[in-house]
């Protein structure tokens, strides 16, 4: 049921146009074959007329023969030498330059194989394999920018168009009435308060994948900042009825590294999404446990649950199951929570691994390197 946050995108997923058949190792042709072929076609010409002059001997028509095969074969190897196949070793020759700038891990161990012409077939393969592999992943770069436009057009619509319906309403004279006004001035600052936590995460987030944001890992106790995460959350889950346990004891200690701020972060996603997500009057469990070399972190909750086809995508920029549930009925937040908690998880050398089925909870895990005793 554990599933690995890696994410798969969706851009990814498309499958890549088919590349070039691969050159078949067939019949090599060498300026030596070449020659060799057309040597003994003349030399064959030239022995049919010997065989049929009746003033030559048979030592004289061997000599003959062998001085034709011998005379074309010189000739013949040395014209495709110096005329084609250098040519093709000099064409071979700056490929193999080009792709040792761009490709250092090719080996040149081909620059001395006999066979130019097979070695150029080769060469060519390799380049248009690695060209179009990366065309592929351009175009997926593309698309996926594309779609994180859409996605932050989109998002950044609602609050917006939202406080300036609001504003738009007091102007029109509803600011009159002195409830209404307070009621609509709350709302448009509710709106703006969304907008302005969705262009922080929207820096977070570009920051960490520009790797921008460095952790500043410090040794710290996991329990103590459970304690704080707890009493942060404490109202926001009453107000749905919701239990927060915290399974270790108060006195318990738990030294990790990392940057205590970020995981702070952590924390407060994955529990404010229990809240959010879960049910009323449902429970949320937080609790660590130290394994040989690393702390094991865990926050469990009774809420519906995620289908599995969701288990990867929850974990991508602005993924939300239910799209119907806008900020303003779930009290959802940017959508960008899990995308930026995977990115501190990682950037802390760990993953988060999924656990839930619909029904039965959620629980997410990940683990941090213990501090030294
Ligand atoms: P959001 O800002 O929408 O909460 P997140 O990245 O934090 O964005 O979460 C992505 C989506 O994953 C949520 O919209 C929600 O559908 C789902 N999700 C996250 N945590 C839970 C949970 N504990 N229970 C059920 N669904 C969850």
């Amino acid at each position: 049921m554990a599933t690995n946050s890696t994410p798969t995108n969706s851009a990814s997923s498309a499958t890549p146009a088919p590349l070039p058949p691969s050159p078949k190792k067939g019949t090599k042709l060498s300026s030596q074959r070449i020659a060799i072929l057309i040597s003994v076609l003349v030399a064959g010409i030239i022995a049919i007329y010997l065989g049929i002059s009746p003033y030559l001997e048979f030592k004289q028509r061997v000599l003959g023969l062998a001085l034709t095969f011998s005379a074309c074969f010189l000739l013949v190897y040395f014209s495709y030498e110096a005329l084609i196949f250098r040519e093709i070793n000099n064409i071979y020759a700056s490929l193999e330059k080009f792709k040792r700038k761009e490709f250092k891990q090719m080996s040149n161990k081909f620059l001395f194989r006999p066979d130019p012409l097979q070695r150029i077939k080769d060469e060519i393969y390799h380049l248009a394999e690695r060209n179009q592999k990366e065309i592929e992943e351009l175009k997926r770069l593309q698309a996926m920018r594309r779609e994180f436009l859409a996605d932050v057009s989109h998002e950044l619509k609602t609050p917006i168009f939202a406080a300036q319906g609001f504003i738009h309403t007091l102007l029109d004279g509803a600011m009159d009435d002195e409830r209404v006004r307070d009621k609509f001035l709350q709302k448009a600052a509710k709106s703006l308060d969304g907008l302005d936590t969705l262009v922080q995460d929207l820096i977070t987030i570009s920051q960490l994948e520009k790797g921008v944001i460095q952790m500043k890992k410090k040794t710290f106790d996991l329990n103590e900042l459970g304690q704080e995460v707890l009493e942060q959350l404490e109202s926001k889950a009453k107000a749905r009825n919701i239990t927060i346990h915290l399974l270790n004891a108060p006195e318990e200690s738990f030294m990790v590294i990392g940057d205590r701020g970020r995981i702070k972060q952590v924390l407060i996603n994955f529990m404010d999404n229990a809240i959010k997500y879960g049910l009323e009057n449902g429970n949320i469990w937080l609790s660590f446990q130290d394994g040989k070399k690393k702390t094991l972190v865990t926050v469990r909750d009774d809420g519906p649950g995620i289908s599995k086809q969701h288990h990867n995508r929850i974990f991508e920029r602005f993924y939300r199951i239910d799209k119907s549930r806008t900020k303003d009925t779930s009290g959802g937040g940017s959508g960008l929570g899990l995308a930026i908690s995977k990115h501190i998880v990682e950037a802390h050398k760990s993953v988060i691994v999924i656990d839930s089925e619909v029904g039965k909870g959620t629980t997410l895990r990940f683990k941090l390197i213990k501090a030294k005793a």
